[in-house]
């Protein structure tokens, strides 16, 4: 039997032999749905979950019972140490689901000024893109996003790179070497682009047709896959869309574009395409609605595009941070929920200024706010239902909540150890208001009157509002450990 809690030496190896994961498990099953399950234990192998045990005395038996040809030897035990079952100190949390993310354009990220989106595409996105063509700025870039984004316990992403297909190359190798599971797409624009940022209809489709084969053929790997990635519709041709509509079909892949994220766009997209009902329509008629197409903020959607969007199964992204940060508006996330839309989160990097989706899930928390200001108390989203979309609702997203989201057997074991007693850390509690027994924590009630003890859900909710990647100790994906700190 090996026992450890640091596991260093499994950092960018694939993992070997049968893990057992012990301690407290944490994940949401369904939307409102926080599910907290203690002394539990769950198998691995190859990534995926073979068994969960709650209420286990012992790993190490749950493992040989699990499979009687193992010996102690075989299993590796990775243990949370739980001061008492009571309180939770340290828990596993699924993987967060990152449904869009420009990774070229970190650079920028906290540069705005006071932009709204087709003047920031301008002035600050355009150049950062163009300038990424250069593969040693472009390898610094998805080096450190990937590394932070891992860090932050997010374990799948959805990345926009630029037009260039070398670069984009780069971004599918980096990410296999450091492990993350991710979407990677090679950006499409054939029109009203700058001159020093475009491509002609021809090289465009090639370029996307070389960047699939490379990816599924030529690096193969299970945790990079290729994604169609129109930019917006006013950044593409007719033509093009047709024939990316026509790739998609043929090679079954997922699609990525924006939709409906700011009043001057929609505006733009109904110049350009007098021929379509509304901006949805667009999409809809040059073939790129899919039950794999994920479609970014949607904020302004009329009734007539969201049944459209609920027709063709399609994903939306929300942007919570990107879409203040912008002014672009107010995502009306529970109205779409209501309609059995899939939605997850995005950060959207670098219109959203976080690489993080637990800081994401707090800003939709806080939109949802605002808007319950000025509609209805029950659009608010609860922190649990912010989780739900930061995991589960971002795999539902990706068409992947069958292999990831949730702890479940038969799932990959793509998850995060999260502890909130941690150096530095900004998730503050008091000894009195945790469950105990030594004495001077009984004494210390005593003088204050018996303050009320946190729930375990008034703990996750602390974290949720105040946590970072400081409470994030170790990242796993596909049973493989990726992050550490
Ligand atoms: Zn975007």
């Amino acid at each position: 039997m090996t026992k450890t809690n640091l596991l260093s030496d499994q950092v960018n190896d694939k993992p070997a032999g049968f893990l057992v994961f012990f301690g407290t498990f944490v994940d949401t099953p369904k939307l409102g749905e926080l599910r907290i399950r203690e002394k539990t234990s769950v198998g691995v192998f190859d990534g995926i979950i073979k068994f969960i045990n709650t209420n286990s005395l012992d790993p190490i038996k749950d493992c040989l019972s699990y499979d009687t040809s193992l010996s102690p030897e075989d299993v590796t035990v990775v243990e949370v140490t739980e001061k008492d079952t009571t309180q939770i100190d340290g828990f596993y949390f699924p993987g967060f689901v990152d449904t869009h993310n420009h990774v070229s354009q970190y650079p920028n990220v906290g540069i705005f000024g006071n932009s709204t989106l087709l003047d920031w595409l301008e002035k600050y996105t355009f150049p950062i893109e163009a300038a990424l063509a250069n593969e040693n700025l472009a390898k610094e870039v998805y080096n450190k996003v990937i590394s932070k984004t891992l860090s932050h316990g997010t374990t799948t992403v959805a990345y926009y790179n630029t037009i260039d297909l070398e670069s984009t190359k780069l971004l599918a190798q980096v990410s296999s070497l450091l492990g993350q599971r991710v979407f990677v797409g090679k950006v499409c624009m054939d029109a009203n682009g700058p001159a020093y940022y475009i491509e002609d209809t021809k090289t465009s489709f090639e370029s996307t047709v070389k960047a699939v084969k490379y990816i599924r053929e030529t690096l193969s790997d299970s945790l990079v896959n290729p994604i169609v990635t129109p930019r917006f519709a006013p950044s593409c041709s007719r033509e093009l869309m047709q024939q990316l509509s026509k790739l998609v079909g043929e090679e079954d892949l997922h699609v990525q574009t924006h939709l409906s994220e700011n009043k001057k766009e929609i505006q733009w997209v109904q110049d350009l395409f007098p021929e379509c009902a509304n901006y949805t329509d667009v999409y809809d008629k040059y073939g790129l609605l899919t039950e794999k197409t994920i479609l970014a903020h949607c904020v302004h959607l009329t009734e007539a595009e969201a049944r459209v969007v609920k027709q063709r199964r399609c994903g939306i992204s929300h942007c919570p941070i990107s879409n203040s940060s912008l002014t672009s508006g107010e995502c009306r996330v529970r109205w779409l929920l209501d309609q059995g839309i899939n939605v997850g989160l995005g950060t959207d990097v670098s219109a959203g200024h976080s690489c993080s989706i637990l800081a994401t899930g707090r800003h939709a928390f806080t939109v949802s706010r605002h808007l319950a200001m000025k509609e209805a108390d029950r659009v608010k989203l609860s922190v649990s239902e912010c989780l739900f979309l930061a995991t589960m609702g971002g795999a539902q997203v990706l068409r992947m909540d069958d292999t990831l989201g949730t702890f479940e057997v038969g799932k990959q074991f793509d998850a995060q150890l999260i502890k909130t007693d941690v150096p530095g850390s900004n998730v503050d509690m008091f000894s009195w208001q945790l469950q105990g027994t030594n004495q001077m924590q009984e004494q210390k009630r005593d003088v204050y009157k018996n303050p009320p003890l946190l729930t375990k859900e008034d703990i996750i909710a602390k974290w949720f509002f105040n946590g970072d990647d400081r409470n994030t100790i170790k990242v796993w994906v596909s049973g493989r450990l990726v992050h550490q700190t």
